[in-house]
């Protein structure tokens, strides 16, 4: 580790900062999940750095122009904002191998799990500590990403999370932490960071 840089948090954005509800063609129908501006909040308090890292295939597959994706990712900063939270960078893969749309028809190294946008953020904000790093997701494929950039993965149940751990959905995967939500997501992150605020203990007897 290296205390003069910041340990940073890879956060997905579907069903994990906000309600999974397919493709968000209607800006409305991005909704954050309960908690999940404060817990990014938490993490802006505590100095950590929250990065958004999302594949959006949207404008691959013919669903919506690109321009769709920037918009629904201001409206999420947007949102955080009304929570006091920020993000400090937002990365996002457009890419899909098998895309209707020739332009983004392609093997990038970006599409998670592949660490493409992780290995970005770390060229662009060389303040990261890349031996604090976790990645926070929703999907096997977060996970993974953990995996493929020795940061530590954490699977929230929201989203396709549940399904991830019930074997329904994708494949199995072994997360260093499964957490109910965000919250509970960045409970854990600082306090395996040794950030965690305690109550103060034997105040009065020092
Ligand atoms: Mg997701
Ligand atoms: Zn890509």
């Amino acid at each position: 580790m290296d205390a003069t840089k910041r340990a940073v948090v890879f956060l997905d954005r579907d069903g994990t900062l906000n309600e999974e509800v397919g493709y968000i063609g209607d800006l409305d129908n991005l909704v954050l999940i309960e908690g999940a501006g404060e817990a990014v909040a938490r993490l802006n308090r505590a100095d950590v750095a929250a990065i958004l890292t999302t594949n959006q295939t949207g404008a691959a597959r013919g669903y919506y122009p690109e321009e769709h994706i920037l918009a629904l990712n201001r409206r999420l900063v947007e949102l955080l904002a009304c929570k006091g939270a920020h993000l400090d960078a937002v990365y996002y893969c457009p890419h899909l191998p098998e895309a209707q749309v020739a332009e983004y028809a392609l093997a990038c190294q970006c599409r998670k799990p592949l660490p493409g946008m992780v290995l970005e953020a770390f060229s662009d904000h060389p303040e990261l500590d890349r031996s604090r790093a976790y990645v926070v997701g929703d999907k096997a494929t977060d996970v993974e990403l953990a995996q493929n950039c020795s940061a530590k993965g954490v699977l929230v149940t929201t989203g396709y999370g549940e399904d991830v751990l019930s074997g329904r959905y994708q494949w199995s995967v072994k997360p260093d932490f499964t957490a109910s939500d965000i919250a509970e997501a960045v409970d854990w992150i600082l306090g395996d960071l040794g950030l965690a605020v305690r109550s103060p203990v034997g105040e009065g007897f020092s």
